[in-house]
């Protein structure tokens, strides 16, 4: 059976996270002593931690401070989205930590083949970094919407796996089908294997996520040793009335197993903002979300104020569906699959649904 311990921090105070870590660890049967352990954080680009678009840098701190004591090798990596891992851990405020506490780095530039044996119909993956090079891999996660999948949380943090530009190649062999992709994603996850998932909720993102959206002060922290389980868990935590696609297809998968969650004491919340994209055509026969997709969701576009042509957006579509021309970026409706990989990387959020 699954466990999840959630407790409520109100700021990203070492001491108090830290006590909170010792704590909530000791709720998991795990052995870290001496063990090496990969931290893979939210690094999705190098953003100040104010703008919570990544793990917390005093989150990953408190954390690799308990493993220290506990005389792991600690590692801390993540294949950004568009930036090298260095670049994006330094703009992030995870490399002050790095040095400070004198970790290591994984940059996730690696060709790893693995061999998937899950049920999306891609046998293979190539992963920026091998799990199997460490003794526990610790996922964690931020908690944030996210404009093509509802939330990003648990399982969908470990598409990090998969290096840099690669991931937007998935995007496109998955189209628009989010099941599938949501199916890709419970694979990868499964193949990473994290032992601990631990999320970092207490500052999170609403609306616009994964880049664009609200700053929140939700003051969660969660912890499972199952972020299938944990996933299905913030669904309910954030009063979202309706499996969103990575639990409707664990659900469908008979992946979802009964949990045991201890909860000190924090309030479930009820106005958490989800992205209109997700609304529009989820959970609604599949010939109708097909004709929904095509005629009434949205489409990305372009905010020309804000546009600064620096050309992230083109390079990250697979699609080829953007150009920059004279007056600013256009896009190919009709080989545009939804992905708003254009929309997460942009920048100075020009790009929105
Ligand atoms: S990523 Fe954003 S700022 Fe850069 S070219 Fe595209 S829309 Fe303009
Ligand atoms: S234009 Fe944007 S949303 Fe459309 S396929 Fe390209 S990256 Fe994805």
């Amino acid at each position: 059976m699954a466990r999840i311990v959630a407790g409520r921090c109100d700021t990203y105070d070492r001491p108090q996270l830290r006590e909170f870590f010792c704590r909530s660890l000791s709720d998991f049967n795990l052995s870290f002593e001496g063990r090496r352990v990969l931290l893979k954080p939210n690094l999705l680009s190098g953003k100040s931690p104010g703008r919570a678009v990544n793990t917390h840098p005093l989150f990953v701190q408190a954390l690799a401070e308990v493993l220290l004591d506990n005389k792991c090798k600690v590692f801390v990596g993540d294949s950004p989205g568009y930036e090298s891992t260095e670049k994006a851990l330094e703009k992030s405020g995870i490399m002050e930590v790095v040095k400070k506490l004198k970790l290591g780095i994984a940059n996730f530039n690696k060709r790893i083949p693995k061999a998937n044996s899950g049920i999306s119909p891609y046998r293979e993956f190539v992963f920026g970094e091998d799990p199997l090079d460490y003794d526990l891999v610790v996922n964690l996660p931020k908690l944030k919407s996210h404009i093509l999948m509802g939330l990003t949380a648990g399982v969908k943090n470990t598409f990090g796996f998969i290096p840099h530009l690669d991931k937007a190649k998935w995007h496109l062999r998955c189209g628009a089908d989010k099941k599938l992709f949501a199916s890709l994603l419970i694979d990868i996850h499964s193949v990473v294997k994290p032992a601990l998932t631990i999320l970092d909720g207490i500052v999170a993102m609403d609306g616009a996520g994964p880049s664009h959206g609200r700053v929140r002060d939700l003051g969660l922290v969660a912890l499972s040793d199952d972020a299938v389980a944990l996933d299905y868990f913030l669904e309910r935590f954030l009063s979202i009335p309706h499996p969103l696609p990575i639990s409707s297809v664990a659900l469908e998968r008979g992946l979802l197993t009964d949990a045991t969650v201890i909860n000190s004491g924090t309030p479930e919340v009820q106005d958490f903002l989800m992205p209109t994209i997700v609304d529009t055509d989820w959970n609604l026969p599949s010939f109708v979300s097909q004709t929904a997709r095509t005629v009434f969701t949205r489409k990305p576009k372009c905010d020309g104020r804000k546009c600064t042509a620096c050309r992230t957006c083109v390079s990250v579509c697979a699609a080829q569906a953007l150009t920059l021309g004279d007056k600013g970026v256009a896009f190919d409706y009709r080989k545009c699959i939804r992905c708003y990989c254009c929309a997460e990387m942009c920048p100075v959020g020009a790009i929105r649904a």
